[in-house]
Protein backbone atom coordinates (compact mmCIF):
# COMPACT_ATOMS: atom_id res chain seq x y z
CA UNK A 1 0.00 0.00 0.00
CA UNK A 2 1.09 3.20 -0.69
CA UNK A 3 2.28 5.62 2.25
CA UNK A 4 0.25 8.78 2.42
CA UNK A 5 2.73 11.95 1.21
CA UNK A 6 3.11 15.09 3.71
CA UNK A 7 4.61 17.85 1.74
CA UNK A 8 6.46 20.37 3.58
CA UNK A 9 6.66 23.75 1.99
CA UNK A 10 9.60 25.66 3.96
CA UNK A 11 12.30 23.69 5.64
CA UNK A 12 13.37 26.69 7.99
CA UNK A 13 13.69 26.83 11.72
CA UNK A 14 9.89 24.94 11.83
CA UNK A 15 9.02 23.03 8.69
CA UNK A 16 12.66 21.57 9.08
CA UNK A 17 11.61 20.17 12.69
CA UNK A 18 8.18 19.70 11.77
CA UNK A 19 9.84 17.41 8.58
CA UNK A 20 11.82 15.54 10.75
CA UNK A 21 9.26 14.42 13.69
CA UNK A 22 7.32 13.33 10.44
CA UNK A 23 10.07 11.17 8.29
CA UNK A 24 8.90 7.86 9.72
CA UNK A 25 8.08 4.81 7.75
CA UNK A 26 4.43 5.55 7.74
CA UNK A 27 4.75 8.79 6.15
CA UNK A 28 6.13 9.95 3.05
CA UNK A 29 7.84 13.18 3.36
CA UNK A 30 8.64 16.05 0.69
CA UNK A 31 10.30 18.60 1.96
CA UNK A 32 10.69 21.93 -0.73
CA UNK A 33 12.62 24.90 0.25
CA UNK A 34 14.17 27.47 -1.32
CA UNK A 35 17.46 27.50 0.50
CA UNK A 36 20.25 25.07 0.26
CA UNK A 37 19.85 24.15 4.09
CA UNK A 38 18.77 25.37 7.17
CA UNK A 39 19.50 28.88 6.99
CA UNK A 40 17.77 29.43 10.77
CA UNK A 41 16.16 33.34 11.11
CA UNK A 42 17.53 33.42 14.56
CA UNK A 43 20.47 35.26 16.70
CA UNK A 44 20.69 38.08 13.78
CA UNK A 45 23.55 39.86 16.00
CA UNK A 46 25.96 36.83 16.43
CA UNK A 47 25.36 36.65 12.21
CA UNK A 48 26.62 39.94 11.42
CA UNK A 49 29.06 39.80 14.48
CA UNK A 50 30.65 36.32 13.99
CA UNK A 51 29.10 34.84 10.75
CA UNK A 52 31.25 31.50 11.08
CA UNK A 53 30.47 31.14 15.28
CA UNK A 54 26.59 31.58 13.93
CA UNK A 55 27.19 29.37 10.70
CA UNK A 56 28.31 26.31 13.07
CA UNK A 57 24.86 26.26 14.98
CA UNK A 58 22.30 28.30 12.66
CA UNK A 59 23.44 26.76 9.13
CA UNK A 60 23.18 23.50 8.67
CA UNK A 61 22.77 21.43 5.41
CA UNK A 62 19.88 19.46 5.06
CA UNK A 63 22.28 16.33 4.58
CA UNK A 64 23.46 16.30 8.18
CA UNK A 65 19.90 15.63 9.67
CA UNK A 66 19.88 12.26 10.53
CA UNK A 67 16.30 11.80 10.43
CA UNK A 68 16.07 13.78 7.13
CA UNK A 69 17.38 10.51 5.50
CA UNK A 70 14.09 9.13 5.21
CA UNK A 71 12.54 12.17 3.10
CA UNK A 72 13.00 13.71 -0.47
CA UNK A 73 14.48 16.96 -0.27
CA UNK A 74 13.85 19.39 -3.17
CA UNK A 75 15.75 22.61 -3.66
CA UNK A 76 13.46 24.81 -5.77
CA UNK A 77 10.98 28.10 -5.34
CA UNK A 78 7.20 27.41 -4.94
CA UNK A 79 5.21 29.17 -6.85
CA UNK A 80 1.93 28.22 -6.47
CA UNK A 81 -1.19 25.88 -4.79
CA UNK A 82 -4.04 24.11 -6.33
CA UNK A 83 -6.18 23.17 -3.75
CA UNK A 84 -8.79 21.03 -5.02
CA UNK A 85 -6.05 19.06 -7.06
CA UNK A 86 -3.79 19.11 -3.95
CA UNK A 87 -0.59 20.11 -5.83
CA UNK A 88 1.83 22.60 -5.13
CA UNK A 89 3.69 24.32 -7.88
CA UNK A 90 7.27 24.99 -8.45
CA UNK A 91 7.17 27.07 -11.89
CA UNK A 92 6.48 23.79 -14.25
CA UNK A 93 6.82 21.18 -12.09
CA UNK A 94 4.45 20.10 -9.46
CA UNK A 95 4.10 18.09 -6.86
CA UNK A 96 0.77 15.81 -5.36
CA UNK A 97 0.48 16.36 -1.52
CA UNK A 98 -1.88 13.83 0.93
CA UNK A 99 -1.22 17.06 3.40
CA UNK A 100 0.27 20.15 2.70
CA UNK A 101 2.02 21.89 5.69
CA UNK A 102 2.90 25.58 4.71
CA UNK A 103 5.84 26.84 6.85
CA UNK A 104 7.06 29.55 4.25
CA UNK A 105 8.24 32.16 7.30
CA UNK A 106 8.54 35.77 6.60
CA UNK A 107 10.95 38.67 5.10
CA UNK A 108 12.34 40.57 7.39
CA UNK A 109 15.19 43.19 6.56
CA UNK A 110 18.12 41.88 4.83
CA UNK A 111 18.72 38.87 6.46
CA UNK A 112 15.54 36.76 5.87
CA UNK A 113 14.36 37.01 2.20
CA UNK A 114 12.48 34.00 0.71
CA UNK A 115 14.09 33.58 -3.00
CA UNK A 116 16.45 30.33 -4.18
CA UNK A 117 19.82 30.78 -2.81
CA UNK A 118 22.78 28.61 -3.55
CA UNK A 119 25.19 27.59 -0.78
CA UNK A 120 27.43 30.37 -2.69
CA UNK A 121 24.82 32.86 -2.52
CA UNK A 122 24.62 31.99 1.33
CA UNK A 123 28.39 32.16 1.84
CA UNK A 124 28.58 35.59 -0.03
CA UNK A 125 26.20 37.21 1.54
CA UNK A 126 26.96 36.48 5.62
CA UNK A 127 30.39 37.74 4.24
CA UNK A 128 29.28 40.43 2.95
CA UNK A 129 26.99 41.89 5.40
CA UNK A 130 30.03 41.02 7.87
CA UNK A 131 32.16 42.79 5.93
CA UNK A 132 30.06 45.94 5.53
CA UNK A 133 29.89 46.45 9.50
CA UNK A 134 33.49 45.25 10.18
CA UNK A 135 34.69 48.45 7.98
CA UNK A 136 32.43 51.09 9.88
CA UNK A 137 33.63 53.26 12.44
CA UNK A 138 30.10 54.11 13.63
CA UNK A 139 26.85 51.55 13.33
CA UNK A 140 23.62 52.81 14.09
CA UNK A 141 20.99 49.66 15.16
CA UNK A 142 17.20 50.94 14.24
CA UNK A 143 14.57 49.38 16.06
CA UNK A 144 13.37 48.14 19.35
CA UNK A 145 12.79 44.36 19.06
CA UNK A 146 14.83 41.17 20.10
CA UNK A 147 16.80 41.26 16.56
CA UNK A 148 17.74 44.92 16.73
CA UNK A 149 18.74 44.87 20.58
CA UNK A 150 21.05 42.03 19.81
CA UNK A 151 22.78 43.15 16.97
CA UNK A 152 23.41 46.30 18.91
CA UNK A 153 25.32 44.17 21.48
CA UNK A 154 27.09 41.79 19.57
CA UNK A 155 28.74 44.46 17.04
CA UNK A 156 29.86 46.46 19.65
CA UNK A 157 31.62 44.03 21.92
CA UNK A 158 33.16 42.34 18.23
CA UNK A 159 34.28 45.87 17.42
CA UNK A 160 35.13 47.47 20.76
CA UNK A 161 36.13 50.80 18.93
CA UNK A 162 33.04 51.05 17.00
CA UNK A 163 30.57 53.56 18.16
CA UNK A 164 26.91 51.33 18.55
CA UNK A 165 23.69 53.55 18.86
CA UNK A 166 20.51 51.40 19.48
CA UNK A 167 17.83 54.01 18.65
CA UNK A 168 14.22 52.62 19.10
CA UNK A 169 10.77 54.34 19.54
CA UNK A 170 9.56 53.56 23.13
CA UNK A 171 10.79 54.55 26.45
CA UNK A 172 12.31 50.49 26.57
CA UNK A 173 13.20 48.94 23.88
CA UNK A 174 11.76 44.72 24.08
CA UNK A 175 8.07 45.90 24.58
CA UNK A 176 6.49 42.47 23.37
CA UNK A 177 9.11 40.81 26.19
CA UNK A 178 8.21 40.99 30.11
CA UNK A 179 10.21 44.20 31.34
CA UNK A 180 12.59 42.43 33.34
CA UNK A 181 13.82 41.19 29.81
CA UNK A 182 14.85 45.54 29.30
CA UNK A 183 16.24 45.65 32.29
CA UNK A 184 18.61 42.66 31.85
CA UNK A 185 19.22 44.04 28.54
CA UNK A 186 20.07 47.38 28.94
CA UNK A 187 22.38 46.89 32.24
CA UNK A 188 24.40 44.66 29.26
CA UNK A 189 23.76 47.35 26.57
CA UNK A 190 25.31 49.93 29.06
CA UNK A 191 28.44 47.50 29.62
CA UNK A 192 29.33 46.86 26.05
CA UNK A 193 29.08 50.81 25.48
CA UNK A 194 26.31 51.26 23.36
CA UNK A 195 24.55 54.63 23.16
CA UNK A 196 21.00 54.31 23.65
CA UNK A 197 18.33 56.39 21.80
CA UNK A 198 14.48 55.95 23.35
CA UNK A 199 11.81 58.01 22.05
CA UNK A 200 13.42 57.66 18.44
CA UNK A 201 11.28 56.65 15.34
CA UNK A 202 12.81 56.61 12.15
CA UNK A 203 11.52 58.35 8.98
CA UNK A 204 11.37 55.83 6.97
CA UNK A 205 10.16 57.02 3.59
CA UNK A 206 7.20 55.31 1.35
CA UNK A 207 8.76 52.53 -0.53
CA UNK A 208 11.73 52.28 1.63
CA UNK A 209 11.96 48.44 2.15
CA UNK A 210 14.73 48.73 4.78
CA UNK A 211 16.02 45.31 3.18
CA UNK A 212 19.75 46.68 3.03
CA UNK A 213 22.50 47.89 5.49
CA UNK A 214 22.46 51.68 4.26
CA UNK A 215 24.51 54.84 5.71
CA UNK A 216 23.17 57.21 7.71
CA UNK A 217 22.10 60.00 8.68
CA UNK A 218 18.88 58.99 9.68
CA UNK A 219 16.09 61.16 10.32
CA UNK A 220 13.97 61.05 13.45
CA UNK A 221 9.97 61.72 12.99
CA UNK A 222 9.81 62.63 16.48
CA UNK A 223 11.68 65.70 16.31
CA UNK A 224 15.46 64.61 17.35
CA UNK A 225 18.13 65.78 15.22
CA UNK A 226 19.48 63.59 12.55
CA UNK A 227 21.93 60.71 13.59
CA UNK A 228 24.86 59.91 11.36
CA UNK A 229 26.34 56.45 10.66
CA UNK A 230 28.61 54.69 8.33
CA UNK A 231 26.83 51.83 8.74
CA UNK A 232 22.76 51.52 9.81
CA UNK A 233 20.96 47.85 10.68
CA UNK A 234 17.19 48.43 9.90
CA UNK A 235 15.56 45.89 12.61
CA UNK A 236 12.22 47.69 12.56
CA UNK A 237 9.98 44.59 12.34
CA UNK A 238 8.27 45.08 8.76
CA UNK A 239 8.22 41.69 8.40
CA UNK A 240 6.07 40.27 5.20
CA UNK A 241 4.72 36.34 4.80
CA UNK A 242 6.06 34.51 1.94
CA UNK A 243 2.44 33.49 1.00
CA UNK A 244 2.59 35.31 -2.65
CA UNK A 245 2.18 31.67 -3.74
CA UNK A 246 -0.70 30.99 -1.96
CA UNK A 247 -4.39 31.47 -2.88
CA UNK A 248 -5.91 34.56 -1.12
CA UNK A 249 -8.48 32.66 0.09
CA UNK A 250 -6.04 31.13 2.41
CA UNK A 251 -5.14 34.17 3.96
CA UNK A 252 -5.84 36.65 6.75
CA UNK A 253 -6.00 40.51 5.68
CA UNK A 254 -2.43 40.92 6.43
CA UNK A 255 -1.83 37.67 4.54
CA UNK A 256 -0.43 35.34 6.73
CA UNK A 257 -2.14 32.00 7.15
CA UNK A 258 -5.06 31.48 8.76
CA UNK A 259 -5.15 28.39 10.92
CA UNK A 260 -7.34 27.02 14.03
CA UNK A 261 -5.81 26.18 17.31
CA UNK A 262 -4.94 22.53 15.68
CA UNK A 263 -2.72 24.72 13.05
CA UNK A 264 -5.15 23.47 10.17
CA UNK A 265 -6.30 25.64 7.85
CA UNK A 266 -9.82 26.69 8.06
CA UNK A 267 -12.08 25.28 5.05
CA UNK A 268 -9.27 22.47 4.24
CA UNK A 269 -9.63 19.09 5.87
CA UNK A 270 -5.63 18.83 4.56
CA UNK A 271 -3.68 22.03 4.92
CA UNK A 272 -1.84 23.12 7.58
CA UNK A 273 0.52 25.85 8.12
CA UNK A 274 3.36 26.42 11.68
CA UNK A 275 6.00 29.10 12.39
CA UNK A 276 6.08 32.61 11.64
CA UNK A 277 3.42 32.76 8.27
CA UNK A 278 0.84 31.29 10.45
CA UNK A 279 -1.93 33.93 12.42
CA UNK A 280 -1.86 31.53 15.36
CA UNK A 281 -2.14 34.60 17.93
CA UNK A 282 -0.78 37.98 17.79
CA UNK A 283 2.97 36.88 18.50
CA UNK A 284 2.53 34.70 15.42
CA UNK A 285 4.50 32.81 17.77
CA UNK A 286 3.97 28.88 17.19
CA UNK A 287 7.74 28.41 15.78
CA UNK A 288 9.75 29.14 19.18
CA UNK A 289 6.77 27.56 21.13
CA UNK A 290 7.76 24.29 19.72
CA UNK A 291 4.04 23.41 17.64
CA UNK A 292 6.14 21.11 15.40
CA UNK A 293 5.58 18.23 17.41
CA UNK A 294 2.00 19.08 18.01
CA UNK A 295 1.27 19.90 14.22
CA UNK A 296 3.39 16.29 13.30
CA UNK A 297 1.30 14.73 16.26
CA UNK A 298 -2.14 16.29 14.16
CA UNK A 299 -0.88 15.58 10.72
CA UNK A 300 -0.49 11.70 11.98
CA UNK A 301 -3.65 11.94 13.84
CA UNK A 302 -5.32 13.64 10.56
CA UNK A 303 -4.33 10.49 8.98
CA UNK A 304 -5.75 8.26 10.63
CA UNK A 305 -9.01 9.76 11.86
CA UNK A 306 -8.11 10.57 15.35
CA UNK A 307 -9.04 14.03 17.44
CA UNK A 308 -6.41 16.83 17.00
CA UNK A 309 -5.05 18.46 19.72
CA UNK A 310 -4.90 22.49 19.56
CA UNK A 311 -2.01 25.02 20.32
CA UNK A 312 -2.02 27.17 23.36
CA UNK A 313 0.79 30.36 22.77
CA UNK A 314 2.03 32.38 25.78
CA UNK A 315 1.22 36.09 25.73
CA UNK A 316 4.52 37.34 25.96
CA UNK A 317 8.02 36.21 23.88
CA UNK A 318 10.82 34.55 25.24
CA UNK A 319 14.12 32.50 24.62
CA UNK A 320 17.00 34.20 23.72
CA UNK A 321 17.54 37.69 23.25
CA UNK A 322 21.41 38.57 23.10
CA UNK A 323 22.93 35.70 21.85
CA UNK A 324 25.76 34.22 23.13
CA UNK A 325 28.05 36.24 25.23
CA UNK A 326 31.67 35.67 26.61
CA UNK A 327 29.49 34.55 30.23
CA UNK A 328 27.16 32.60 28.33
CA UNK A 329 23.75 32.36 26.50
CA UNK A 330 20.98 33.64 28.60
CA UNK A 331 17.43 32.12 27.68
CA UNK A 332 14.33 34.65 29.23
CA UNK A 333 11.54 32.80 30.40
CA UNK A 334 7.79 34.46 29.90
CA UNK A 335 8.10 35.54 32.87
CA UNK A 336 11.15 38.05 32.21
CA UNK A 337 13.45 35.73 34.43
CA UNK A 338 16.96 34.85 32.95
CA UNK A 339 18.92 31.08 32.95
CA UNK A 340 21.91 31.70 31.66
CA UNK A 341 23.90 28.43 30.32
CA UNK A 342 27.71 29.10 31.28
CA UNK A 343 29.91 29.25 28.18
CA UNK A 344 31.55 26.28 28.76
CA UNK A 345 28.22 24.74 28.70
CA UNK A 346 27.25 26.38 25.32
CA UNK A 347 29.13 23.91 23.01
CA UNK A 348 29.82 20.78 25.32
CA UNK A 349 25.84 20.87 26.60
CA UNK A 350 23.71 23.19 24.71
CA UNK A 351 24.24 22.56 21.56
CA UNK A 352 25.43 19.14 20.77
CA UNK A 353 22.66 17.35 23.61
CA UNK A 354 19.60 19.82 24.07
CA UNK A 355 19.71 21.51 19.96
CA UNK A 356 21.57 18.61 18.12
CA UNK A 357 20.78 15.22 19.66
CA UNK A 358 16.89 16.22 21.51
CA UNK A 359 15.62 18.46 19.36
CA UNK A 360 17.12 17.92 16.08
CA UNK A 361 17.63 13.89 16.64
CA UNK A 362 20.99 13.56 15.24
CA UNK A 363 23.10 16.02 13.14
CA UNK A 364 26.19 14.50 11.45
CA UNK A 365 29.53 16.80 11.66
CA UNK A 366 30.17 18.65 9.03
C1 LIG B 1 14.05 25.53 18.20
C2 LIG B 1 13.70 26.99 18.05
C3 LIG B 1 14.23 27.92 18.95
C4 LIG B 1 13.91 29.26 18.85
N1 LIG B 1 14.46 30.11 19.73
C5 LIG B 1 14.19 31.42 19.65
C6 LIG B 1 14.74 32.33 20.58
O1 LIG B 1 15.47 31.91 21.48
N2 LIG B 1 14.46 33.65 20.48
C7 LIG B 1 13.65 34.10 19.48
O2 LIG B 1 13.43 35.30 19.38
N3 LIG B 1 13.11 33.27 18.58
C8 LIG B 1 13.35 31.94 18.64
N4 LIG B 1 12.80 31.08 17.72
C9 LIG B 1 11.87 31.60 16.69
C10 LIG B 1 12.51 32.26 15.51
O3 LIG B 1 12.89 33.56 15.86
C11 LIG B 1 11.54 32.38 14.33
O4 LIG B 1 10.24 32.48 14.81
C12 LIG B 1 11.70 31.20 13.42
O5 LIG B 1 12.97 31.30 12.84
C13 LIG B 1 10.64 31.16 12.34
O6 LIG B 1 10.71 29.93 11.69
P1 LIG B 1 9.87 29.66 10.35
O7 LIG B 1 10.11 28.22 10.02
O8 LIG B 1 8.48 30.12 10.50
O9 LIG B 1 10.52 30.61 9.26
P2 LIG B 1 11.95 30.51 8.54
O10 LIG B 1 12.97 29.92 9.45
O11 LIG B 1 12.19 31.86 7.95
O12 LIG B 1 11.70 29.46 7.37
C14 LIG B 1 10.96 29.71 6.22
C15 LIG B 1 11.67 29.01 5.08
O13 LIG B 1 10.84 28.94 3.94
C16 LIG B 1 11.58 29.32 2.80
N5 LIG B 1 10.68 29.83 1.77
C17 LIG B 1 10.01 31.00 1.78
N6 LIG B 1 9.26 31.12 0.66
C18 LIG B 1 9.48 29.99 -0.06
C19 LIG B 1 9.00 29.51 -1.30
N7 LIG B 1 8.13 30.22 -2.06
N8 LIG B 1 9.44 28.30 -1.75
C20 LIG B 1 10.31 27.56 -1.00
N9 LIG B 1 10.79 27.96 0.17
C21 LIG B 1 10.39 29.16 0.66
C22 LIG B 1 12.52 30.38 3.34
O14 LIG B 1 13.61 30.61 2.48
C23 LIG B 1 12.93 29.76 4.66
O15 LIG B 1 13.98 28.84 4.46
C24 LIG B 1 13.06 29.71 17.80
C25 LIG B 1 12.53 28.78 16.90
C26 LIG B 1 12.83 27.44 17.01
C27 LIG B 1 12.22 26.45 16.05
Amino acid sequence: MSRPRVVVAGLGDSGLLTAIHLARADVEVVGISSKPGLVSGQELGLRLARPEAWSRDYRIGFGRFRRLDRAELVHGELTGLDLAGRRVALGDRTIGYDVLVVATGVSNGFWRRPGFQTDDDVTAALAADHARLAAAGSVLVVGGGAAAVSTALQVATRWPATTVTLAFPGERALPQHHPRVWDVARRRLDRAGVLLQAGHRADVPDGFAADAITSGPVDWSTGQPATAADAVVWAIGRVRPNTAWLPLELLDDAGFVRVEPTLRVPGTDEVFAIGDVAATDALRSSARNRADRLLAANVRAHLTGRPLRGFTPPRRRWGSVLGPEADGLRVFAPSGHPFRFPAWSVHRVLQPWIVRRGIYRGVRSP
